[in-house]
């Protein structure tokens, strides 16, 4: 059969159709509402590559062809997609695919149906590499001529020069590998969104809606807060409705290429779907579901009235929560509060809550501390808690990073935990999905730390890009050292100071500048030992006010309006040069003792005289930088990153982007206001212009150029920087492993690339 229709496939269809082709069909067979099509079958492509004789020209161009020459592979590559392209497709067979399409435009009502033409790999054992194409899409094709263009250029995309390449190295026949097209009706959705049909967090039974104007892209990508619906699944109730501001969507311009644009003033807060539509998706979560025997988490779109599924898979996250709340069916998993989680990980306690530094004797081993914000010196309480839950915060606040590197669950910006929850109240936080619910779920109280900590790859990836990691408290050291991670690219000093309780002012106040030094010197030695001799980049002291006002001494911080645009980094350090000059003496020390391992970087700069002047004072206690010690700076000011050149004639060994700072500082986000989060955002194109340019203009002058933000332990953005240039990553402590995989690949295939283009 060279065309099938969605109606005629299943999941076994593989060979024929292709996973894609195959998926589609079995939903629609299962009466699955999915936007209709059909699949130009392998056989076809199989028949035109014979019947017109380009097989056997294509074998032989292969079989000449030296695949380790880049320009022949190319070359070879160009001329056989060339040969595919311009080939007409025999009438017997493109009569078929006419056929099919007029039948489809009948269907929807068109002349010329508006399809999307996909390519779907036929052989699941073989790995993508080998079908280069089957990630070809082309979106709002219409009319026949096009139609067959396009499932020309998806046959052809089976021999990319990188397809090649691959099944000739891995010893697949390129004989033996076929492909199928798929040609599905495209729907402009008037609304769209998301549907669990499970509560993903808790596995109860119901359907949890999220819907928004447009093209679901808008909810699926996180641009918009959608409006969310919780259904019962028995009788169609609606048991919770919250209707969102919804202020802007997606749509398909002239082109047919989505743009966002702004949802009309009247729609904005108007609630999308109706009870009538409700009962329509609930009807299909119970399809789906049904027909998989598994919950599902899907993606709807409704097309003039009417519903479409567009995607379905397996919702992963159930995992044991799901079994334990099963197990347990007393255990009442009402969700109490949502935030935004922080550290991932489940845990269960006794809630205590915490409005008052005096309080923290309350916290004891195995319970949930709630707390406004956490301050540096609550960290000994929240190394008892099972879980942290805070009113305030975004995710790279303090306690977001602590709770990290502990290890230890944590929901931060819930807007009013302290108030909601009731003190001695049992309940779980879920840090992966920023939830607290009702209850304690089995098994998470003894979720502990060490249970929850890194895996140690048996053999680490060896990766150009070095992988780092950041470490906060000296106790921390040794987790972060067992991942391998190839050196520590941040040293936060704050916390280690803060440990003591002692404001550092006040040492110096005290005429105990020696004791101070000490302080420094033995925390920073810790964590210099267990690297050593890979390198640990010590960042002088970023003391914003707020946090160190509730030190020992620090009565006289200054109360600021906006601490995080006050006295802290560098600024305050050349303020009260006492404190830095110990820092230095302290990193003095260890070199003396032959550490010589720990490098120097300043926070929070946003001009070059600062870095003269630190560099300075470092010369003035006898270590002269660059020449004793590597020196380097934070770029968390777009001034800096903006100033890198003048940074780097100033002269500096390395640069590392605080993109947590720097991204608050770019789109004026406070990153600690749980209001604001959701604009806060790494990769917003501006914030991400200032990391591209820092990263090549460090490349261009041969300065070592790092991450340490929180960005540096996301994996789509880690693979962006590797491709800029970055010559190092610091992670998070349980980011590392991952990371490291991200990079590797990343590292793989530029080098692809450029053998590829290399002639
Ligand atoms: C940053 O700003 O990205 C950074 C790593 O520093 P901190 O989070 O300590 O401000
Ligand atoms: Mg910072």
């Amino acid at each position: 059969m060279y065309v099938i229709k969605f109606e005629d496939l299943g999941k076994d269809d593989i060979g024929v159709a292709g996973g894609k082709g195959a998926n589609l069909g079995e939903l629609t067979q299962a009466g699955i509402p999915v936007p209709p099509g059909f699949v130009v079958t392998s056989e076809t492509y199989d028949k035109f590559m014979r019947d017109t004789g380009i097989f056997n020209k294509v074998m032989d161009i292969l079989k000449e062809t030296d695949i380790n020459n880049t320009k022949e592979l190319q070359d070879a590559a160009e001329e056989i997609k060339g040969i595919i392209i311009e080939t007409p497709i025999p009438d017997g067979i493109s009569t078929y695919i006419t056929e099919a399409y007029n039948q489809l435009s009948e269907r929807v009502g068109l002349d010329a149906a508006d399809v999307a033409i996909r390519s779907s790999a036929t052989a699941e054992d073989l790995p993508e590499a080998s079908f280069a194409g089957q990630q070809d899409t082309f979106l709002h094709v219409q009319g026949i001529d096009q139609v067959i263009e396009y499932v020309r250029k998806c046959w052809a995309s089976l021999f990319e020069a990188r397809a090649i390449f691959y099944r000739e190295e891995n010893n697949f026949e390129h004989s033996q590998v076929y492909i199928a097209v798929v040609v599905q009706q495209m729907v402009d959705s008037d609304k769209a969104g998301v549907m669990f049909t499970v509560n993903p967090s808790t596995g109860e039974n119901i359907a949890l809606i999220e819907g928004s104007w447009g093209l679901g892209e808008s909810v699926v990508s996180g641009t918009v807060t959608p409006d969310n619906y919780v259904v019962s699944k028995e009788n169609n109730e609606v048991l919770n409705i919250t209707i969102s501001d919804k202020k802007t969507m997606f749509t398909n311009d002239e082109e047919g290429t989505s743009i966002q644009v702004e949802v009309p003033e009247d729609m904005r807060n108007e609630r999308v779907l109706s009870d009538e539509e409700l009962e329509k998706l609930v009807e299909m979560a119970k399809r789906v579901e049904g027909h998989y025997g598994k919950p599902q988490d899907t993606e709807w779109a409704f097309h003039d009235g009417n519903l479409f599924l567009l995607q379905s898979r397996p919702i992963t996250t159930l995992g044991d929560s799901e079994e334990k709340a099963d197990e347990e069916d007393d255990v009442d998993l009402e969700v109490l509060i949502k935030g935004l989680g922080a550290s991932p990980g489940l845990a269960s306690g006794t809630v205590k809550i915490i409005l008052d530094l005096d309080e923290l004797d309350k916290v004891q081993e195995g319970d949930v501390m709630v707390t406004t914000m956490t301050t540096p010196d609550m960290v000994p309480a929240m190394k008892r808690a099972n879980g942290i839950v805070t009113d305030e915060g975004g995710v790279t606040c303090h306690a977001a990073i602590i709770s990290r590197e502990l290890g230890i669950p944590c929901v931060v910006g819930t807007g009013d935990a302290t108030s909601t929850l009731k003190e001695n109240d049992e309940v779980t936080a879920d840090g992966k999905k920023g939830l607290v619910y009702k209850g304690i779920i089995k098994g998470a109280e003894d979720e502990t730390a060490s249970e929850s900590a890194v895996q140690v790859s048996a053999a680490p990836l060896i990766t150009v890009t070095e992988v780092k990691a950041n470490v906060s408290m000296a106790e921390a050291a040794p987790k972060a050292a067992a991942t391998g991670a190839d050196g520590v690219g941040l040293l936060r000093t704050e916390h280690m100071m803060l440990s003591t309780g002692i404001h550092p002012k006040k040492f110096i106040l005290d005429g105990e500048e020696d004791k101070l030094v000490d302080v420094i010197a033995e925390s920073v030695l810790k964590v210099a030992d267990e690297f050593y001799p890979k390198p640990v980049w010590y960042r002088t002291l970023d003391a914003p006010t707020d946090e160190f006002i509730t030190l020992e001494g620090g009565e006289n911080e200054p109360r600021e309006h906006n601490p995080m645009l006050g006295w802290r980094g560098i600024r305050r350090e050349l303020d009260e040069p006492e404190i830095l000059k110990a820092e230095f003496k302290a990193i003095k020390k260890l070199h003396d003792k032959g550490y010589k391992n720990i490098g120097i970087m300043i926070p929070l700069s946003q001009h070059p005289s600062e870095l003269r002047r630190a560099k300075e004072l470092c010369a003035e206690v006898g270590l002269v930088p660059q020449v004793d010690v590597q020196f380097g700076m934070m770029v968390e000011i777009p001034a800096a990153a903006i100033l890198i050149d003048e940074y780097i004639a100033e002269g500096i060994d390395f640069v590392s982007l605080g993109t947590n700072d720097l991204t608050q500082y770019t789109l004026a986000v406070d990153r600690n206001n749980e209001y604001v989060a959701k604009h806060y955002r790494e990769e917003h194109p501006a914030v991400m212009a200032l990391i591209e340019r820092t990263i090549k203009h460090c490349a261009a002058a041969g300065v070592t150029c790092s991450i340490c933000g929180q960005a540096g332990s996301v994996p789509h953005i880690v693979e962006k920087l590797v491709k800029f240039g970055i010559t190092s990553v610091s992670s998070n402590t349980d980011a590392v492993e991952e990371v490291r995989k991200t990079v590797a690949r990343a590292e793989k295939k530029i080098m692809l690339d450029a053998a590829r283009k290399q002639l």
